[in-house]
């Protein structure tokens, strides 16, 4: 049996994925973690995707337990501005879209819609204005809000949201690994602080052992690379090759600032800000003692210095004394994330620009993938080719999704937007921009694999970025009786009010939760 699990890297990634493995397996699986005290982690990493909820859960942390430790807020949506054009923008928000007559609203706002289609089709938007927290004070989630007030819906899907969760959390990435590591080595995962500096091989070519600095040899059954864009033991130990992506996505560089933030005085935004800039874009991720924020670009367009003070006039005098952290990011992944007895998490992994917050996401698919493949001693390679294949469909599948953000994107403005519209694609993505050219995205054209992104946000993100809107909308709408659309989205703008009305602010329901 595999008995002895060895983790390199205490990040995200390797607190993550060893407090995932001790709440799956207990006492049946040692778990040790080595981690450099002079290797620093990467040091950003913030915005999370809905389905973290679950790994929470997973490990049985209540949000009171984890939340106010981590300076964490709620994230109900990314808001992208200036991506059609300058001074535009609108919400990517974590809820499904409703249907009426079997289509969803999306097709039917192409026909009727008359103000903003974000507005106009999800409830959440107005609840990110109104920085509204997701839940009432007794800690009820707002889903319960709209069901009391009796307006049950028709056709809709916002009860359905138990396996994409509608909402997702914010968090200080640095404070997370130093909680989880707390609790892990509280449930028994024994922490080595050292750094790692050669493997030993077996007769098969598998790590038998590290070998480390301090504490000589460790040995162990199945090895876990979560040493960031190293890539310690699955590039540099074992050869195998990483994938770039820069040839469709061209973003390389980051530089990031951490601001505070009087939150009494300013309020929580509820959401992850995306804003479009010249040469790449900027987040803004508001926590509950200071934003985040950091400029995403391409080294083709901008250099270091130039975005350092764009970053910093965007932030403006509060980031006055702050120290910036320059990033390079290594975008694309490796050819097999698994090979032999070692298995690479995070950013050792892969990686693509945190456009959609997908980072803390890869990590989380991957652990789960890898106790849904956990090896015995056969070591079946069909195991590890279904593994493999599970990870690179999904970092392939938000590959694709980011590249429609750019090519998609109304602006034209700068030399970076107009490159942006004659790159090559990846394979298929032609065929499919091609169809949604006449009709919006469904689950028969989207990218077919799991990848977290459902036909919901492929409809979002074509009609927020509005420089590939379908030529007309669905005849066949002409043909059907609109009474219920237009009840729909009438219910739609009343619940947002109802909810802005009865929900506290986020502000004041993370302070409670203190
Ligand atoms: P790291 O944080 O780099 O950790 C590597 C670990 O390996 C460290 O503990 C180091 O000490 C250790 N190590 C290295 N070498 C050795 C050695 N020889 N011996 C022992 N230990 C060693 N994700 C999101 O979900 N949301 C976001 O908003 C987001 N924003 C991002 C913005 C940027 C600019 C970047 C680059 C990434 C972002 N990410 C985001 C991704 C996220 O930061 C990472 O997925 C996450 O932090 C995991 O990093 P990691 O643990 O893989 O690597």
């Amino acid at each position: 049996m595999v008995r002895d699990v060895v983790i390199v890297g205490g990040g995200t990634a390797g607190w993550m994925t060893a407090t995932y493995l001790k709440s799956a397996f207990g006492e049946r699986v040692s778990v040790t973690l080595v981690e450099s005290g002079n290797v620093a982690t990467v040091g950003v990493g913030e915005a999370t995707f809905s389905t973290i909820r679950h790994f929470f859960d997973y490990l049985g942390l209540a949000e009171r337990d984890w939340m106010p430790h981590c300076n964490a807020t709620y994230k109900l949506a990314i808001k992208f501005e200036n991506w059609s054009a300058p001074g535009s923008s609108f919400y990517h928000p974590f809820e499904r879209l409703r249907v009426a007559d079997g289509f969803t609203l999306a097709d039917w706002w192409l026909k009727l819609g008359e103000k903003q289609f974000d507005q106009d089709c999800f409830v959440l938007p107005m609840m990110c204005e109104a920085k509204r927290a997701p839940k009432r004070l007794d800690g009820e989630l707002f889903e319960r809000a709209l069901h009391d007030g009796g307006e049950r819906h028709r056709r809709t899907t916002m009860s359905e949201q138990d396996t994409q969760f509608p909402y997702a959390y914010q968090f200080d990435a640095a404070m997370l690994a130093g909680f989880l590591a707390e609790h892990g080595t509280r449930q028994g995962i024994h922490r080595v602080l050292d750094d790692v500096v050669d493997v030993g091989k077996d007769e098969h070519g598998r790590i038998a052992h590290l070998v480390t600095k301090e504490h000589g040899e460790i040995r162990g059954d199945l090895f876990v690379d979560c040493t960031g864009f190293r890539g310690l033991l699955i590039n540099k130990q074992l050869g195998e090759p990483f994938e770039s992506y820069h040839e469709y996505l061209p973003n390389d560089r980051a530089v990031a600032l951490q601001i505070p933030v009087d939150v009494e005085r300013e309020g929580i935004r509820p959401y992850t800000t995306a804003t479009a800039m010249d040469a790449g874009w900027i987040w803004t991720i508001p926590l509950y003692h200071r934003n985040g924020t950091g400029y995403v670009y391409s080294s083709e367009f901008c250099d270091a210095p130039e975005a350092e003070r764009t970053l910093r006039e965007f932030a403006g005098p509060a980031a006055r004394d702050v120290t910036a952290n320059h990033i390079r990011m290594r975008v694309g992944r490796n050819r097999n994330s698994w090979v032999g007895n070692c298995v690479a998490i995070g950013l050792s992994s892969g990686f693509v620009e945190p456009l959609e917050s997908t980072g803390i996401f890869f990590i989380q698919y991957a652990v789960e993938q890898l106790v849904k493949h956990f090896p015995d001693s056969r070591w079946d390679e069909a195991l590890t080719r279904s593994y493999n294949r599970s990870i690179n469909r999904c970092l392939d599948g938000v590959r694709d999704f980011l590249v429609l953000h750019y090519r998609c994107a109304g602006r034209t403005d700068t030399p970076y937007w107009k490159a942006a519209k004659e790159r090559p694609v990846p394979p298929g993505v032609a065929e499919r921009l091609d169809t949604w050219a006449a009709r919006l995205p469904d689950d028969g054209s989207v990218y077919p694999y799991y990848h977290g992104f459902e036909p919901y946000s492929y409809n979002i993100m074509l009609l927020g970025l509005g420089g590939h809107l379908p030529r007309h909308h669905r005849a066949a709408l002409d043909l059907l009786d609109d009474a219920d659309a237009r009840q729909q989205f009438d219910l739609v703008r009343r619940q947002a009010d109802a909810l802005v009305d009865q929900l506290p602010s986020q502000y004041e329901y993370l302070t409670s939760m203190r």
